[in-house]
């Protein structure tokens, strides 16, 4: 797992040092002396990850930073400032900057190194998303709504076996958020389930495992998704970098500092908000993408998708696939009588008869204005034809009830029925002799099956 990395300091020998370091783990650097320089370059490059340093003249890190989160072109990448040791002030001020993330001035290289890994692998996810969001925009699917990304009123999950600190961390939060504490691990493991936004572990606990528990979040498909806040006792080094690779988001180290507490946990539910709307944009923009909106069958676009890769693999020599075209007779003179909303109505009965009437496998779609597509895997021409007059029958059998029961309207289809044939079949060619045959059963007088055999 690699990264571009873009590193800000004035003082060069600061910047040959990180280059040095990160370059020999592989990572592609490339450099800023200058707060101006490095906003450039973060728009320009589109880096993954920015250790901005804080002591800069004229525009400082924090400044820098601030830019760079009001940007919606910039605001994803995480930004990690490098402080004077011990600089407590400044992490505060860097956490309300938006900052992610932080290093004490001499840098070590283990723990660089498990906040570059960690904050790669946030950066993955993010980018995924934005990626999948932005094709969707491309595909005209997201409506552009922009994201309330607040830091405050979040679900906290507070994990902690030491009631005292427990109590103090949660009526600290209770200013601006809604904490609940769980002393019982079991409890915990059930309560990450209910609507939390960020889950604060104490990774020092006497009576559990902490980053056992952490683990467990990741590994279950419900919890995998929130933020992870360990508290962690700065000395304890390994157990530090160990809850980093384990994927725990944020370390709020001990003895714990209230302001501190709250710029974090502020940090963490912003981002939990952000990645939580690429998700939800990202779920609506799929389903529109794939779905009718009239009749809620798939579309035509999802359709071509499968027939393709049926297709594909029938040639390869799998099962066969067979497909029914369906056009209903004469639906402009319903259009005509009744008004297009009937025709609508119209439409949304003979899915939901067509829907109910297909095996789970089979894909019915709307192909387009009247006429819908079935595609069926695993299926042959003798059988598909059989299907298609079930449906022809449940179609043609009962009129089809319209303004609210009011009237009554007997609805015929016709159908077209093909299968693929042998290695040399093309979604197109199926597609075409499904069409002849609608074509031919509209010549024989319409309500009619015809299955083409080639
Ligand atoms: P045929 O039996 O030969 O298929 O005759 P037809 O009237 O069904 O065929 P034609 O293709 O002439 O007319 C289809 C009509 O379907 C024309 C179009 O206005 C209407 N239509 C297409 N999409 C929709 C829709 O979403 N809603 C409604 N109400 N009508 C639609
Ligand atoms: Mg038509
Ligand atoms: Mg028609």
């Amino acid at each position: 797992m690699t990264a571009r990395i873009l590193v800000v300091d004035d003082i060069e020998a600061n910047v040959r040092l990180l280059e040095a370091k990160l370059t020999a783990e592989y990572y592609e650097v490339f450099s800023a002396y200058d707060g101006a320089t490095a906003l450039a370059k973060a728009v320009a490059e589109k880096p993954d990850i920015i250790l901005l340093d804080v002591m800069m003249p004229g525009m400082d890190g924090f400044q820098v930073c601030r830019r760079l989160k009001d940007d919606p072109e910039t605001r994803h990448i995480p930004v990690v400032l490098v402080t004077a040791l011990d600089g407590r002030s400044d992490r505060i001020l860097g956490l309300e900057a938006g900052a992610d993330e932080f290093l004490t001035k001499p840098i070590d290289d283990v723990m660089l190194f498990a906040r570059v890994r960690s904050l790669t692998r946030l950066k993955m996810v993010i980018d995924e998303l934005r990626d999948r969001e932005a094709s969707g925009r491309r595909m005209g699917v997201i409506a552009g709504a922009s994201a309330r990304l607040g830091g405050t009123g979040g679900r906290i999950l507070i994990v902690d076996d030491n009631e005292r600190q427990a109590e103090r961390i949660s009526s600290e939060l209770s200013i601006e958020h809604r904490p609940i504490v769980e002393t019982d691990l079991e409890k915990a493991l059930i309560s990450a389930k209910g609507p939390v936004d960020l889950i604060i572990v104490n990774a020092m606990a006497k009576t559990f495992d902490g980053l056992r528990f952490s683990a467990q979040i990741r590994s279950d498909e419900a919890t995998r998704h929130l933020p992870i806040l360990a508290i962690v006792d700065f000395d304890e080094r390994t157990r530090l970098v160990k809850s980093l690779d384990l994927g725990v988001s944020d370390i709020l180290p001990k003895p714990i500092d209230p302001q501190e507490l709250s710029a974090r946990v502020r940090t963490q539910i912003k981002r939990k908000r952000y990645t939580d709307y690429l998700r939800d944009n990202l779920d609506h923009s799929l389903e529109l993408a794939v779905t009718d909106q009239l009749t809620g069958l798939h579309n035509r676009r999802y359709m071509t998708g499968q027939l393709d890769a049926l297709v594909k693999r029938s040639v390869l020599g799998g099962d066969p696939v067979a497909i029914l075209l369906i056009d209903i007779d004469f639906f402009k003179r319903i259009n005509d009588s009744y008004g297009h909303d009937v025709g609508d109505e119209v439409l949304r009965e003979f899915a939901v008869r067509l829907a109910s009437n297909v095996r789970a496998i089979d894909i019915p779609c709307r192909y387009g204005g009247e006429e819908f597509v079935v595609v069926m895997p695993d299926t042959g021409l003798v059988d598909a034809e059989r299907i298609a007059e079930r449906i022809r029958r449940h179609v043609a059998g009962s009129p089809f009830r319209v303004m609210s029961g009011s009237e009554l309207l007997s609805v015929t289809i016709s159908i077209g029925v093909a299968a693929s044939l042998g290695a040399s079949e093309r979604p197109e060619m199926l597609l075409k002799r499904a069409d002849e045959g609608v074509y031919e059963a509209k010549a024989q007088g319409r309500n009619k099956v015809i299955a083409r055999a080639a």
